[in-house]
């Protein structure tokens, strides 16, 4: 269904700025989306009415605080299909996710000689982890290439597979090529070996429709803050069972269940995952950013991206002198990596920016990516459901300005 992207505008009272006197364009939603008046005004009315920390008071504001957490789990257990919420952890973002288990099961049952298949295309959230975790248990870290058409190369994911192989960890959106990858088949190969599937869900839990069931996923991870959340918040999906075969993360306050000098016991799930006080304000941001996308619904959302990345990428084939990254085709998020040729990304991101034009220019946290490219860098225009033809239509035509500018110089 089509959705009223006019009326959604109106949430975001940043896209009303003006950057450097043109009407901002802000087209970096894969860095960090931005954030309408509802998930703002649930953060404030928490802090002028309820605030207190959680789980711990026996007094009103401590109960209703805790409650106003708790909901939030609930919500993000719903957005996720999660079979319950007690398997959801809150955490600070994907990044966060990720190292938690890599230190938390990789250091219990990872042994050197074992492997971890991840791919070329991954952000740096997904692979650093794994090195650190490398150097402390010897375990192997094997690649998926990727294909002439940007998708990953299966019958390569096929022929890594083998009974050395204990975790399968892939992100569901590429946040370069915008590839969405078919996790329930890495999944099910995975289990065939009894390895474990983790999906970096940072790109694609925004922009549509996470079901971690039907994803045959054992855990799954997200970003508020490219959710419409806040900064400062995520979320970790594991499987119940998996989860409290795992030892803590991080010790402290709120994960105990006994403490003695000598030793300490565990609070079950999810409890014993988040030591200390959490991001509560930002955790109830999040159910009000996933109530915000409930409203506008997932399908509209992803549908939205999909029709506004295929009008851009019309457009730029058009153009001489651009080139391109990523798959031709639905499995495709808003997400375009490009580069002019011959002009460094970051000239092309400010050029764009003096329009007022936001992109973003760089490796995006991908280096092997940008390696397998045979790229230093990329520009990347990334969309979110609140983008419009409209401001396509200005970025192609400040984009077509700034190669010929730049043209002249060559
Ligand atoms: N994975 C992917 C695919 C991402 O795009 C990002 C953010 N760019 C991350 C992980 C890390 O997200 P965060 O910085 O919120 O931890």
């Amino acid at each position: 269904m089509p959705i009223n992207v006019e009326k959604l505008r109106q949430d975001f009272p940043i896209l009303n700025r003006k950057i450097n006197g043109k009407a901002l364009v802000y087209f970096d939603n894969a860095a960090s989306s931005q954030k309408p008046k509802q998930v703002v005004e649930a953060m404030m009315n928490y802090y002028y009415n309820n605030h207190a920390n959680v789980h711990r008071g026996a007094h009103t504001l401590s109960v209703e605080a805790t409650q106003m957490y708790e909901e939030a789990r609930e919500k993000v257990a719903g957005f996720l299909n999660a079979p319950s919420s007690e398997s959801v952890i809150f955490t600070r973002n994907t990044t966060e996710a990720m190292n938690l288990f890599a230190y938390s099961w990789g250091k219990r049952y990872l042994k050197a000689g074992d492997e971890v298949i991840i791919n070329h295309a991954e952000h740096h959230a997904n692979v650093v982890p794994w090195h650190l975790i490398a150097q402390e248990t010897g375990i192997k870290i094997r690649a998926i290439r990727l294909k002439d058409d940007y998708r990953l190369d299966l019958e390569h994911f096929e022929s890594l597979l083998n009974d050395k192989t204990k975790i399968v960890s892939i992100a569901h959106m590429s946040n370069v090529l915008g590839t969405i990858n078919p996790i329930k088949y890495f999944a099910d190969k995975a289990h065939e070996y009894s390895a474990l599937m983790i999906v970096d869900g940072a790109q694609a839990a925004p922009h549509l429709k996470v079901d971690v069931q039907a994803l045959a996923a054992d855990f799954y991870a997200i970003s508020g803050h490219k959710m419409l959340a806040p900064t400062g918040v995520g979320a970790f999906w594991g499987k119940a069972e998996l989860l409290r075969s795992m030892p803590p993360f991080l010790g402290g306050g709120e994960m105990i269940r006994k403490v003695t000098i000598e030793t300490s016991t565990y609070a079950d799930i999810p409890m014993c995952f988040e030591a200390g006080t959490p991001n509560i304000a930002e955790a109830i941001g999040l159910g009000a950013a996933v109530d915000y996308l409930n409203n506008v619904g997932m399908e509209n959302v992803l549908e939205h991206d999909v029709k506004l990345t295929n009008y851009a990428l019309s457009k730029l084939k058009t153009l001489k002198g651009i080139s391109l990254y990523g798959p031709e085709g639905d499995d495709r998020g808003g997400i375009i990596s490009f580069n002019i040729d011959g002009v460094h990304p970051h000239d092309v991101a400010t050029a764009l920016d003096s329009e007022g034009i936001a992109i973003r220019a760089g490796h995006h946290c991908a280096q092997p990516l940008m390696k397998a490219l045979n790229v230093q860098s990329t520009a990347r225009a990334s969309f979110y459901f609140y983008n419009t033809e409209a401001e396509v239509d200005i970025f192609i035509n400040v984009l077509e300005k700034t190669r010929d500018f730049f043209g002249d110089f060559l």
